[in-house]
């Protein structure tokens, strides 16, 4: 890759993909690279294929069917990578955070993917300090997370995410449960991460009024194909 622009952090290459017993692919040969740093919103309609682009690059919920094709993170294919780090480059929100949020109290919720990984308890202290912080959660880390609004439950979601420090943000549909104002706030997080972090994001939505001032690029996706880009 020496001498070349910068390198694409993720790229679909001719994907194909069938979900079990479906004749019609839900993606269909499929080119898109995304850079590192770049804030990228998939649109289209329902069914277009959003959710299942997403999934496909995190491995832990890829859904199960027929793919052909290639899908690399960083010049690597990411059936290839280590779990570990599989789960650790690659965070993903869901439209759902109840069905994300798993522990009870926001605080172990922060600490629960960093557990799993075995990381040190000193770095896991550092960290949830550094994420409670930029979130502004330290008041509710010893809630629990049935008691939070639903906009504060996306926020512990997309904070328990970023604890392990993902170079890309995968965001499906993060929106679609939020009121207005919790929807504008989640949104105004997201580019600072974008922007002061540098966190590759690609995120899927349908209504783009209030995302096209913030994204670098609008893809739309229509019947598994890129409709533009
Ligand atoms: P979007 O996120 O844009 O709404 P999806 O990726 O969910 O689109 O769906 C793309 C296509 O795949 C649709 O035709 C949908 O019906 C189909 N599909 C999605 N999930 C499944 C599934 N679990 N089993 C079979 N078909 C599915």
């Amino acid at each position: 890759m020496e001498g070349s622009e910068q390198m694409a952090n993720i790229e679909w290459r001719q994907v194909t993909f069938h979900y079990p017993d479906s004749e019609a692919p839900a993606l269909s040969q499929l080119n898109l690279s995304v850079h590192a740093g770049e804030f990228v919103v998939i649109c289209g309609p329902s069914g277009g294929g959003k959710s299942t682009l997403l999934r496909l690059l995190k491995r832990e919920v890829s859904p199960g069917g027929r793919l052909a094709g290639t899908i690399l993170l960083d010049g690597v294919e990411v059936q290839h990578l280590s779990p570990k780090a599989a789960a650790s480059a690659i965070g993903l929100v869901m439209q759902h955070p109840d069905n994300q949020l798993v522990v009870g109290v926001v605080e172990h919720e922060l600490a629960f993917g960093m557990e799993n990984l075995g990381m040190p308890r000193s770095l896991m202290q550092r960290r949830m300090a550094e994420i409670a912080g930029f979130f502004g959660l330290e008041p509710l880390l010893s809630r629990s997370v049935d008691e939070l609004s639903g906009g504060q439950k996306m926020t512990v979601n997309l904070a328990s995410v970023l604890m392990l420090q993902p170079q890309v943000l995968l965001l499906d549909e993060p929106l679609a449960q939020l009121d207005p104002l919790a929807a504008r706030e989640l949104l105004g997080l997201i580019k600072r991460l974008n922007d002061e972090w540098g966190i590759t994001v690609i995120m899927s939505e349908h209504r783009i009024d209030d995302l096209l001032p913030l994204a670098d690029r609008i893809v739309r996706l229509e019947r598994g194909a890129i409709g533009f880009d």
